[in-house]
């Protein structure tokens, strides 16, 4: 069967997923869904027997029908080799009463690098297919942890450039020095003053400028976001939820045909999506659990039907979830009005406007499959600090999130179904955080004497991304008003 996408926000052409990938975003300002959501070809049992990298073709093959089986085959096997630092990808930890998926085993010790490690491949394949002759440019912002997924993935591949927007005052220590100190000729990292919605809402500008596009097309360049709003960041999200179920099917964990619930700490609506969409292709899931921080936007319009941005941005520990306009719920959004293009579009309309919308009972009644909730920043601290002291195991602030809303999760509803974590962060890159939450008198030591220090009491390695950027020097020096987004591009093009 072949999926074609269209756009949320209008019935215009629909593209072959290709053509998705390289546009990034629709031209009408929405963003692709597939027109139909296809069913898994093989069993659960079967899914059990492969490899992630197996594992990964057979999903992402049915999504990406216009990719031969070669050429997927291809961006799967450039993207998950030893840039991981384990054989699985994916591993599952068990600790308290829950299996943590840690999706942090890549480059950048992010979940980010689940997809980003495979988006350049796939955009690359896409330009050849598509016979796109211009260099792409990827323009992202970020909160923190996409932007050097994003530049590590990027870097130095033939036909395309990036340059990355990040909040300057809104990431760790870690996740600012990963990005400055990003090595390749096709890089840029510019600092804006201005939160991360400031960052995201500059470069939809920016993909919407017309006059910008022209000038760029003159020149031979074209842009393409590396944002999770493209399809080509979404698709390969699904894999690790089959994967992750799968691998508790092989090792007796679950039975066969067993429920799952799933718990994702949540920022722009990407993971939590894939999970929507797994569950949708027959993933055995129950409950997708929303996990947000006091940045609690989401679950606000879970409890309500009302999404309402119009509130303060808080800065927490946990900077890759402080988001207050989550862009890929959009997708939801589309999807619970009926594939009505024109209902959402009024939607978003009014977002952008008033900032604020509310869905219908009808469409709050077909969210039925999720559950939010949000935990605090002492919350999320005391939890790091038991579940060390209980079990050794240290996770992120970010995991943190998602592991307090559980708690909240069975409190209310006594449901006992076996749970997956997604851990989307290594605590080395909010370390900080993590040590001075297990321990106050940690916040006189230095970054790096925090680093060591984790690797003591957690008896993990450091991992390799920390090691580099100890001693990389600052290659990006770059600042600019939220407002002058538009001059750094074309001071980046030459414009
Ligand atoms: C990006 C990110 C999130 C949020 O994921 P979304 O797909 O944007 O919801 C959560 N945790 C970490 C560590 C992240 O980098």
């Amino acid at each position: 069967m072949d999926i074609f996408y269209r756009s949320t926000r209008g019935n215009e052409r629909k593209v072959t997923a290709s053509e998705a990938i390289l546009q990034g975003l629709a031209v009408d300002g929405g963003l692709f869904v597939p027109e139909q959501i296809p069913a898994f070809d093989k069993t659960m049992k079967e899914f059990s027997e492969m490899s992630y990298q197996e594992t990964a073709y057979e999903v992402m093959k049915l999504l990406l029908t216009d990719f031969t089986e070669d050429e997927l085959k291809s961006c799967i096997r450039n993207a998950y080799d030893e840039k991981f630092d384990t054989e699985t990808i994916a591993p599952l930890a068990e600790a308290e009463d829950a299996y943590f998926l840690e999706l942090f085993h890549g480059k950048t010790i992010a979940f980010k690098d689940m997809a980003l490690s495979i988006l350049p491949h796939l955009m690359t394949t896409a330009a050849k297919k598509n016979q796109v002759k211009n260099e792409i440019v990827i323009l992202t912002a970020t909160s923190g942890d996409t932007g050097k997924a994003a530049l590590a993935g990027f870097a130095d591949v033939k036909g395309t450039r990036i340059l990355v927007f990040y909040p300057k005052n809104g990431v760790s220590p870690i996740q600012e020095r990963q990005m400055v100190t990003q090595k390749g000729a096709n890089t840029r990292v510019v600092g804006i003053y201005g939160n991360f919605d400031d960052a995201q809402s500059g470069v939809k500008k920016l993909f919407a400028d017309q006059e910008l596009a022209e000038r760029m097309q003159a020149k031979g360049y074209q842009f393409s976001s590396a944002n999770s709003i493209n399809i080509g960041r979404l698709v390969p999200q699904i894999v690790y939820y089959v994967y992750a179920y799968a691998q508790l099917l092989k090792e007796e964990r679950i039975a066969e045909n067993e429920f799952i619930n799933v718990v994702v700490p949540t920022g722009n609506f990407g993971n939590i999506l894939a999970a929507f969409y797994a569950k949708n292709m027959g993933l055995p899931i129950r409950k997708l659990i929303c996990a947000s921080n006091d940045n609690k936007v989401l679950y606000d319009f879970f409890r309500t039907g009302e999404y309402d941005r119009n509130r303060e941005f808080v800065l927490t520990t946990s900077p890759s979830m402080d988001i207050l306009i989550s862009s890929n719920l959009e997708r939801l959004i589309y999807r619970i009005a009926g594939n009505d293009a024109q209902k959402n579009a009024e939607l978003m309309k009014s977002l952008n406007g008033e900032g604020r919308y509310e869905i219908t009972e009808e469409m709050k009644a077909q969210l039925s499959d999720f559950y939010g909730n949000f935990a605090t920043e002492e919350e999320c601290a005391a939890k790091i600090k038991s579940l060390y002291e209980d079990t050794g195991y240290v996770i992120d602030t970010h995991t943190a999130v998602a592991a307090v809303v559980h708690d909240k999760y069975r409190a209310d509803t006594e449901d006992g179904t076996k749970t997956v974590i997604a851990s989307t962060a290594s605590p080395y890159k909010f370390t900080r955080s993590v040590m001075t939450a297990i321990d106050g008198k940690y916040d006189e030591m230095d970054d790096f004497a925090l680093v060591d220090e984790l690797s003591r009491i957690s008896n993990v390695r450091i991992p390799g991304a920390i090691e580099e950027i100890r001693t990389a020097p600052v290659v990006h020096d770059i600042q600019c008003d939220k407002t002058q987004m538009k001059e750094a591009v074309e001071a980046f093009l030459n414009l």
